[in-house]
């Protein structure tokens, strides 16, 4: 007979190459709120947390299962909430106009999953009732049967939900699906049998939904990334703590395959924990953004990593050692913080890309220990779309995965800029006032934003200078390069804050061939993403990235502060071209003169 273990193992593979298939179809004008999507499904860590704090556990495990209540609360209600704000702000010039319909809260959708689950249940009762009487089969069997009929519709809400963010058109739909999933499985779950008090369960409910209510509706889109990374943290410290608590209450009486799946669960658990917390930390400047290095630093890391590994190997044989888990579980929290240390501020993304992976995987870990398939699935899915952004993120910057996952990154070798940098010619500079003069003679432009855009908050000035451009019967189109700023998505996610149209945006496979055409290139605060010494130069370590062929433009206006090199610390010879000239200063100061200028 197939047993639970290989079950829980085939739906592992099969959640994450569905997972694959559904997550390599979303665009990557919608990876950010992909990113936050998969963060708050990943909150059904939530469910195993419900069964902790409202269990007969003691007083440890309460305790545990309460703050494990909170975190995941806290991800499925902030995780949701930015999401739809994200996809709210996703619209094409139609719906702007107001000449589309609107997402409507769907009630025959509603209804007729309502009938479905009525109709199990009346399924379950009547086969029951042939063999037991109505008070036995409420109380005991209904809440068992019909949870895992409420996990499976629940799975395939999440599936269909991933699926809507193929296209800004479905995606709040589906995002409706998932939040229905979620609301499915945590309700289900709250009639589990070994829950005996709610008291603990509710005040930790409120606690998260109002510190995730917060986090979902109050962070600047800019502040997304840290969002992202502190939520991975939350989620895997209630992962971690859900173990910790079982190891508990079992006194480490636990079979090999539990402590195995138990022992993944605290190890990834914390690592991601405190690695996440860092990387939240170096993203909003709390902790300096440079990597922070030391002699022998892979070594010693490395060799605490083996520590780690061979506990868990001594605690799978002799699973009652109680000092060696916590000793254990000390070492992952601190291996999470030695890993993040030596990355810097500008490799986060990918750090942040990972460890979702890693998170999604502690929480398919916890479902194999509770033998809880949903969160099998949601772990599987989860670790699939943080490991798959990863990889994309690397091959648009055309590092390699190997790179990524066995360190060294974020200490990218700094180009000799100096001496090189001298040789390349003169740069031209202009004003914002000769630029108002210069855009009287244009006739269509190319907006290429980036990074600097980010810093200097300058999406809404950009999106005006374009509205006021269109007016004039400029033709004005967006190229978005899939690695432009420090998230996947990052600058569509502004722009459409701005209220720009996403039918404005084209990405970099799309624009190209326009480049040529086109009036004028507007480079905003991007650097690395419109640097010819990809294509050029063998030996800069950009060489082999895609980049927005911003060069062959008629003009270039690149507006920035200086001509220091962007993320991957190389001269960009873009500055040198004859046709290029730099109108020098923080993005939104010169595009608030230039609009003046314009106006005058
Ligand atoms: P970039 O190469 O990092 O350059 C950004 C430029 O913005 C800088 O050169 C900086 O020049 C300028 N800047 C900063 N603050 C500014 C301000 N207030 N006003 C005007 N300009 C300002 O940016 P990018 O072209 O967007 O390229 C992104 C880089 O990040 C790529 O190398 C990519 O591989 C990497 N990356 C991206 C992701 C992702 O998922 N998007 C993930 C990891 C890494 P000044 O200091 O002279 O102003």
């Amino acid at each position: 007979m197939t047993s639970e273990l290989e079950i829980g193992l085939y739906i592992f593979m099969l959640a994450g190459f569905l997972g694959y298939h559904v997550i390599m179809r979303v665009p990557p004008l919608l990876h950010t709120p992909l990113m936050s999507a998969t963060n708050a499904i990943a909150g059904i860590s939530l469910v195993g947390s419900l069964v902790v704090a409202g269990g007969d556990y003691g007083v440890f495990s309460t305790v545990l299962g309460f703050i494990a209540v909170t975190c995941s609360s806290t991800n499925v209600v902030g995780g949701f909430l930015i999401t739809d704000r994200m996809l709210k702000m996703f619209k094409t010039a139609k719906d702007q106009a107001g000449q589309r319909r609107r997402f409507q809260f769907n009630p025959k959708m509603l209804l007729a999953l309502l009938v479905l689950v009525a109709g199990l249940l009346v399924i379950f009762y009547w086969s029951e009732q042939l063999r037991s009487d109505a008070i036995y089969f409420f109380r005991e069997v209904l809440p068992t049967q019909a949870l895992s009929y409420f996990y499976i519709i629940s799975a395939a809400l999440f599936i269909l939900g991933l699926k809507g963010l193929s296209s800004p058109k479905h995606a709040r739909r589906g995002m409706f699906l998932a939040e229905f999933g979620m609301l499915m499985a945590v309700v289900g779950t709250l009639f589990h049998h070994e829950i005996i008090t709610f008291k603990w369960i509710i005040i930790g409910f409120i606690i998260g939904t109002v510190i995730g209510g917060i986090m979902g509706l109050r962070i600047p889109m800019t502040a997304v990334p840290q969002r992202t990374a502190l939520s991975h943290s939350l989620g895997a410290l209630a992962a971690c703590l859900v173990g910790i608590s079982e190891y508990f209450r079992h006194s480490g009486e636990l079979s090999k395959v539990t402590m195995t799946a138990l022992g993944f669960e605290v190890i990834v658990g914390g690592l991601t924990f405190t690695g996440s917390l860092m990387a939240a930390a170096k993203l909003q400047g709390l902790l300096p953004g440079h990597p922070i290095t030391y002699k022998g630093q892979n070594i010693f890391n490395l060799s605490l990593l083996a520590v780690i590994v061979g506990s868990l190997i001594y605690l799978i044989v002799m699973p009652a050692a109680p000092t060696l888990f916590y000793v254990m579980v000390g070492l992952a929290f601190v291996f999470g913080f030695l890993l993040v240390i030596p990355i810097g501020a500008a490799d986060m993304p990918v750090v942040i890309a990972l460890l979702n992976s890693y998170g999604g995987l502690a929480d398919a870990a916890m479902g194999f220990m509770l033998m809880n398939k949903i969160q099998i699935i949601t772990g599987s899915l989860d670790g699939t779309s943080g490991f798959l952004l990863a990889l994309l993120m690397c091959r648009a910057m055309n590092r390699s995965a190997i790179n990524v996952l066995f360190g060294a990154f974020g200490k990218i070798e700094k180009a000799e800029a100096g001496p090189a940098a001298e040789a390349k010619g003169i740069v031209r500079s202009i004003t914002s006032e000769e630029m108002a003069v210069v855009l009287d003679n244009i006739r269509s432009m190319i907006i290429v934003p980036g990074y600097g855009m980010a810093v200097a908050q300058a999406q809404h000035g950009v999106a005006e200078l374009a509205k006021l451009l269109m007016k004039r019967g400029i033709d004005v189109k967006y190229a978005i390069h899939p690695v432009a700023g420090r998230m996947p998505g990052h600058m569509n996610v502004l722009l459409a804050d701005a209220k720009v149209p996403y039918d404005q945006l084209y990405d970099m496979a799309q624009i190209n061939p326009y480049f040529a055409q086109a009036d004028m290139a507007l480079v905003i605060g991007a650097n690395d993403v419109t640097n010819p010494a990809a294509k050029s130069d063998k030996n800069s370590p950009l060489y082999g990235m895609p980049i927005l062929e911003v060069e062959r433009a008629k003009s270039i206006v690149v507006l920035k502060r200086s001509l220091a090199p962007g993320f991957s610390g190389v001269d960009n010879e873009l500055y040198y071209d004859p046709k290029c000239m730099m109108l020098f200063g923080d993005a939104k100061e010169s595009l608030n003169k230039l609009f003046a200028a314009l106006k005058s």
